[in-house]
């Protein structure tokens, strides 16, 4: 029923036209050429690149664009334009809502475990207003109760009464599909919580999406053991970028352990910010 009622929300969608706008392409030589370096929760991170503050189909909005915490892997941002885009040309007036990447040498992050080697990006979900118009980003991180609504926000301040919008089932599955389709991108995990996999799931053998898409979705859509939440974002983290490991600068669960991996912050490439061990509690 609750399902029902989400999915004819979702089939509701047609927004106001996008607005067009124009991403500055950056010539090949300038390109930043980010390593990412040791693991999510101690890292740091080289030559970031920098996603910029709106692009087709995104949009970094405040506070989140004061932070300075837009950087990470060109692959990340790559993964970042190029799936927005995508759901932005499915669905018309889509706009992702990107909060926390790394700061530009990675290292801790205030509120995050993770988030320091520019692996790890929070997207805000896709919402729609109770005409199933798209619902344009602002300032919260609206929490979805069990009923697929949000009236209310805990981050990245708590509001207790936020304009009220609903969980867009069909833009976020395809945000969701897009990423894992990436040809030159690997996601590893997109952390959301029980209840957001289970819609996603439900929604995507609705429309009868292809089995193997779904399979892959239900490994790689999860809540993590140790973090509860995540009915207000996703938080997706890519596996390390070929080059990294090769390097030898980047550890994941996947990848070969470097050679030096406890050394990884004096080798060349890899900056070592002095607070880098500095453990900062989630709040
Ligand atoms: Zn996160």
């Amino acid at each position: 029923m609750r399902f029902r009622y989400l999915a004819l929300a979702g089939l509701l969608l047609w927004g106001n036209p996008a607005q067009a706008e124009t991403v500055g392409e950056i010539p090949e030589e300038e390109q930043p050429d980010s390593v990412s370096c040791g693991s999510t929760n101690r890292g740091a991170l080289y030559d970031a690149a920098m996603l910029p503050a709106r692009g087709h189909g995104f949009v970094m909005a405040e506070p989140w664009r004061s932070r300075g915490t837009r950087y990470g892997t060109v692959e990340l941002v790559q993964l970042i334009e190029q799936s927005s885009a995508e759901v932005a040309s499915l669905f018309k007036g889509s706009q992702l809502s990107v909060a926390d990447m790394s700061h530009e040498q990675g290292g801790p992050l205030r509120m995050h475990r993770s988030h320091q080697s520019g692996r790890d990006v929070d997207l805000i979900y896709y919402a729609m207003d109770a005409d199933g118009e798209p619902f344009y980003p602002d300032s919260h991180m609206a929490y979805y109760t069990r009923e697929g609504q949000a009236t209310h926000a805990k981050s990245p301040r708590r509001v207790e009464n936020i304009p009220v919008r609903y969980f867009d089932l069909k833009r976020n599955w395809a945000l969701v599909r897009a990423m894992m389709r990436n040809p030159d991108v690997h996601v590893e995990h997109i952390f959301v919580s029980p209840r957001v996999k289970r819609w996603l799931l439900t929604y995507a053998a609705h429309i009868s999406e292809n089995k193997a898409t779904i399979k892959r979705a239900t490994k790689v859509l999860h809540a993590p053991r140790d973090v509860k939440g995540h009915n207000d974002h996703m938080h997706v983290r890519i596996g390390c970028p070929e080059e990294d490991i090769a390097a030898g600068r980047c550890r994941t669960a996947s990848a070969p352990k470097p050679r030096k991996s406890k050394r990884w912050n004096r080798l060349v490439h890899c900056p070592s910010p002095a607070d880098v061990t500095l453990k900062l509690p989630r709040t």
